[in-house]
């Protein structure tokens, strides 16, 4: 089957999570944004075989070569797929140091076996990790080149790129991406409950955050696991503080 990638704004795709709503959670939207000379990407993917998907979904379009990636936050499923690349990473500081941690595990099936039983409750996003990570040998974490801590604006060719740190409780990393120009943020998995294994039944979005984050230029919200929606869309939930019924 082909990926296509959907279009958000003259510049600005993104690689669209897994269309099945279970494998969602562990296949995440990837961004992309093209200036004249390069490709830069929100977030990496979460294995070497969805980052090439995305590298020919790239091809399809002509994209420039893929000259950085932003990520998110650094849970697998948003970074596993960097190698690929080829390209130096930008992260928060504690996403850093979480990076330079999660490089000395001896990755593959039997260590991620052994995880399973000491940390039962990671069950599940450690099993969907093995059956994205078909293959582990080679396999490297890309550590970030550049790293922030409140803000950062980057200026690549003509396009500007505001990063945000906001934190949050589903990870202390994580950072917001915004596109003055095209109007569009990115926002990782930010305002979302603390992974599976940390949560509580009745832990659900952080309302707060994704009401400080409603700007008047953001016409386009796009997290992690969801499709992307308007800015009315998006205040929508935030301020009802209801959920739609296929929200992951
Ligand atoms: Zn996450």
């Amino acid at each position: 089957m082909m990926d296509m990638l959907v279009q958000l704004a003259d510049n600005v795709w993104i690689f669209p999570r897994d269309a099945d709503p279970v494998r969602a959670q562990t296949q995440p939207n990837v961004g992309i944004i093209t200036t004249e000379k390069h490709t830069i990407l929100v977030d990496a993917g979460n294995s070497p075989r969805h980052a090439r998907r995305i590298m020919i979904a790239l091809d399809d379009i002509q994209a420039p070569a893929v000259y950085n990636i932003i990520y998110t936050h650094t849970h697998w499923d948003h970074v596993f797929g960097a190698m690929v690349f080829g390209a130096p990473t930008v992260a928060h500081e504690i996403g850093q140091r979480q990076l330079a941690e999660m490089a000395t595990r001896p990755w593959g099936n039997n260590y991620v076996q052994e995880e399973i039983l000491r940390t039962p409750a990671r069950e599940q996003s450690l099993r969907a990790m093995m059956r994205a990570m078909e293959e582990w040998r080679n396999f490297r974490i890309v550590q970030p080149e550049l790293v922030l801590t409140k803000n950062m604006t980057m200026y690549i060719d003509d396009v500007t790129f505001e990063i945000e740190h906001v934190g949050g409780r589903h990870a202390p990393d994580s950072i917001v991406v915004r596109l003055p120009q095209s109007r569009v943020m990115f926002l990782g998995d930010c305002f979302y409950p603390p992974p599976l294994h940390l949560r509580n039944p009745d832990d659900t979005y952080d309302f707060a955050m994704m009401r400080s984050l409603i700007r008047d230029d953001v016409d386009v919200y796009v997290d992690g696991h969801n499709d992307p929606v308007s800015r009315e869309v998006f205040t929508q939930i935030a301020t009802s503080e209801t959920l739609p019924n296929d929200t992951v």
